[in-house]
């Protein structure tokens, strides 16, 4: 094909070093390690297998500091986005990083050694100039600047990789291909010109008209390449959209299309993304790129307002349009025309008539609602995959996280609620109960009790990913425990990350006074560490979904108020 890779050569890293590899993996043996991030993870395996070229190794400080400031390696190359090793200062000095050294890189997943750097350079980034020049503003509601802000390590290491072996996948593996892989899989379909369609989202009718229009055009193939690596927080789950994306791939008249994932951590950078993108299709062999409305964009920032223009990403690309070598295919918004029922971009719509859009958010709410989703959105087959990711609520899970004093009737409570829910039947009820899960509790001390509490935090969030009711009953006297515990479940029990906290109030003296088992007795005569109310402090909840009290209410009374509150919300 004629269209060579960015700066001419592809380098292919993994291919070029196979013939030393056993060694190297028997040199890294002996070195020190380095395990990489999730993202520097996706940034080895684009570095090492050419999906950066022309990039070698993680950037040194001559080359980022070039790329922040004028979007250009320090030999002049377009590159748009500063690729980087990240490291804390503490690394640097525990494992004596220093230039000339050699350290293993090995993937967070399985331990397995997959470069080894020689490390050219260790600098300390100026993080508020980059999230500047990069992403447009210092502004943490930018995903990239909040990941700088509370991921990146204080130096970075640069320096050329040799490669051991690419990142093991278990996940489509028959759909990932290298850049080599997949020029040489468009050489033997003779696939001249291809027009590659970047896209984190899942794909609806929409996209395919745009992607076909863009094939029409310029008489190209279309390969969809969607990103499996890291995308903006909240966006749906890989494995459902490649679901999606297969789905849709039958809707492409005969031998026009082609997918493949790609592995990258995104950046959500916009205009310079749009430009990164442009590059990294061009490694993989497209001749031309779709850039459309909102190309990579992060949303809006701390203001209310957009971080880019809907086009500054075309803007950008063609500005550097001659020395990209890709051929850019913009696109405005595209948009349903019911009349003809056919989609057109927004800027060859005639005046008067009537367009039909559903945005991003309201099709979530769709989704969650169970409305439905007409035909001249999506198809059947991609609703039906979505629907299956967007359990109807009452199926969800959700976590009651109480919380309060001991002897406060959490348990009681929590016991009385998981019958109320069994009778009404349609999920499995888990109850965590403090004393249950703490043998030996009254031994802990303040911070094996927040672990523990931290624990069955992770263990009810599994619990409500599955599509339980999770009763977690803990006494819980500390702010921020409750708080990870609250992030946990919202993050990663998926449609089950719905949590309420219920704050059990009961006043102490009448925990304490009710106590027939005497625990209160033993806290006060200092036999027990550390005791909330007594010798520790409980922080009275902040913000809560209900407030209880069993010295005023009775049992089924907090129990109907509690079920009443999952009614509001649909649950059950
Ligand atoms: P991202 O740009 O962050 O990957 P998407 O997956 O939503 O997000 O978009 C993929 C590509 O499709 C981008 O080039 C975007 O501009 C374009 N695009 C998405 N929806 C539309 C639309 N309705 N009209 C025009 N372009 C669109």
């Amino acid at each position: 094909m004629a269209n060579p890779p960015h700066g001419g050569v592809l380098k292919d890293l993994v291919a070029r070093d196979q013939p030393i590899a056993t060694q190297l993996k028997e040199e890294a043996q002996g070195l020190k390690d380095i395990v990489l991030t999730e993202r520097q993870l996706c940034d080895l395996e684009l570095i090492t297998n050419g999906g950066f070229s022309p990039l070698e190794g993680f950037m040194n400080a001559k080359d980022y500091n070039s790329v922040v400031d004028t979007l250009r390696l320090a030999d002049g190359t377009l590159f748009p986005i500063p690729i980087n090793l990240d490291v804390s200062e503490e690394d640097i000095r525990r494992l004596s990083i220093v230039p000339g050294g050699r350290f293993a890189l090995r993937d967070p997943r399985d331990d397995e050694p997959l470069a080894i750097i020689t490390v050219e350079d260790v600098y300390q980034p100026n993080l508020v100039k980059e999230a500047v020049q990069v992403f447009g503003a210092d502004d943490p509601a930018h995903p990239s600047v909040a990941y700088l802000r509370t991921q990146v390590q204080e130096y970075y290491i640069g320096g050329k990789l040799q490669a051991i072996q690419a990142p093991v996948h278990f996940d489509y593996v028959a759909l990932r291909y290298t850049p080599a892989e997949l020029r040489a899989h468009f050489k033997k379909l003779a696939w001249r010109r291809v027009v590659a369609f970047q896209t984190r989202n899942p794909m609806h009718r929409a996209h395919r008209e745009l992607t076909i229009r863009a094939s029409r055009m310029h008489q190209a193939n279309v390969l969809i390449h969607p990103v499996v690596g890291l995308t903006k927080p909240g966006d749906v789950d890989h494995y459902t959209r490649v679901r999606v994306y297969e789905a849709i791939m039958a809707k492409y008249p005969h031998g026009m299309g082609h997918l493949a994932l790609l592995p990258l951590a995104m950046r959500m950078a916009g205009p310079r993304e749009a430009v990164w993108h442009a590059i990294i299709r061009k490694n993989f062999g497209a001749t031309h790129f779709i850039v459309g409305r909102d190309h990579a964009g992060p949303g809006k920032n701390s203001y209310g307002k957009d971080f880019y223009g809907p086009y500054d990403a075309q803007e950008l690309v063609l500005k550097y349009h001659d020395e990209l070598q890709i051929e850019m295919v913009p696109f405005q918004m595209m948009t349903y025309l019911p009349s003809t029922d056919e989609y057109q971009p927004i800027d060859e719509v005639p005046k008067n008539v009537q367009t039909l859009d559903i945005s991003g958010t309201e099709l979530r709410r769709r989704l969650k609602t169970g409305a439905p989703i007409p035909d001249w959105f999506s198809y059947d087959a991609v609703v039906k995959t979505l629907r299956e990711s967007y359990p109807p609520r009452k199926s969800q899970g959700f976590v009651l996280f109480l919380t309060g004093f001991h002897n406060s009737g959490k348990d009681i409570i929590s016991k009385a609620l998981q019958v109320a829910l069994n009778e009404q039947g349609g999920r499995s009820v888990t109850l965590l109960l403090g004393e249950g899960i703490q043998e030996s509790s009254l031994r802990f001390t303040a911070e094996e009790r927040d672990q523990n509490v931290q624990r069955m935090g992770f263990v009810a969030a599994e619990l409500a990913r599955a599509g339980a009711a999770v009763i977690v009953a803990p006494m819980a006297p500390k702010e921020h425990t409750r708080a990870t515990v609250r992030n946990t479940v919202l993050k990663t029990a998926g449609p089950g990350g719905n949590f309420f906290t219920i704050h059990v109030a009961t006043p102490l003296a009448y925990c304490e006074k009710t106590d027939r088992r005497g625990v209160y007795a033993q806290a006060r005569a200092g036999k027990i560490i550390s005791f909330p109310g007594i010798s520790e402090e409980y922080e009275v909840p902040v913000k809560t979904d209900l407030t209880v009290d069993v010295s005023q209410q009775n049992i089924e009374e907090i129990v109907h108020s509690i079920v009443l509150l999952l009614e509001i919300q649909s649950l059950v």
